[in-house]
């Protein structure tokens, strides 16, 4: 066992559109190059500066049908008619080169993941520690403005990116950590020391 290292883990993070998940996903890129970001591959056509391999792995109906067949997938789902998966075998080459895990994940999503990590059995490359974070926005009035200013949504598409919202944020009790995102530094130094943190703890479930 060595002390200079820790054991690989995965993290989840979960939010409500709009309430800032991607900013700070991408910024827990930029800072921990260690840390392998999990792309979700999808049927849906790229929007303008999404790149195949990076944002999502974009996939023709039959690519996606084959790759589910085969098993590639933890979970899927159809969001406004189009499927969305999350491939297996990056995550677990990812941590058998001892890297760490992040997965951008909806509510149902990091369940049935949550679920597949806690019935792996030693030994098994997925048995490992799992730390999910779910992040809200201060208000839904904020997550509201936001979404405003975003501006890649229709007034409808964003009330009903609202409903959504109210219905996710009653699951936050299901994670470990939750991160309110206000001030984005704030929130943003709080998901870093979440991280941190669990990568110094003396207990990993993977060393079991
Ligand atoms: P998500 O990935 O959760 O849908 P984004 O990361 O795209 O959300 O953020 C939604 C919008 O809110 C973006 O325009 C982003 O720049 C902005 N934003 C994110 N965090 C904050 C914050 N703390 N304060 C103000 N605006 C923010």
């Amino acid at each position: 066992m060595s002390h200079t290292t820790w054991t690989p883990m995965i993290f989840i993070v979960s939010a409500p559109s709009g309430a800032g998940k991607t900013t700070l996903c991408d910024k827990l890129q930029a800072e921990f190059k260690n840390l392998h970001y999990a792309i979700t591959a999808t049927t849906r056509p790229s929007r303008e500066g999404e790149v195949n391999g990076k944002h999502y792995y974009f996939l023709t109906e039959d690519e996606f049908e084959r790759r589910l067949k085969s098993g590639d997938f933890f979970e899927t789902a159809v969001v406004h008619g189009y499927r969305y998966g999350s491939p297996k075998s990056p995550v677990i080459e990812a941590l058998r080169a001892g890297r760490d895990v992040l997965m951008n994940l909806d509510v149902q999503g990091a369940a049935v993941i949550r679920k597949c990590v806690a019935a792996a059995p030693p030994g098994d490359p997925l048995h490992r520690e799992l730390v999910d974070i779910f992040v809200v926005p201060p208000s839904l009035e904020t997550l509201k403005k936001r979404l405003v200013k975003r501006g890649k949504d229709t007034d409808e598409t964003i009330e009903r990116r609202l409903k959504q919202a109210k219905e996710e944020i009653s699951h936050w009790q299901e994670y470990k950590y939750k991160v309110v995102n206000d001030d984005l530094a704030e929130a943003y130094d709080n998901m870093r020391a979440i991280i941190l943190a669990e990568r110094h703890k003396t207990r990993n479930r993977a060393d079991d």
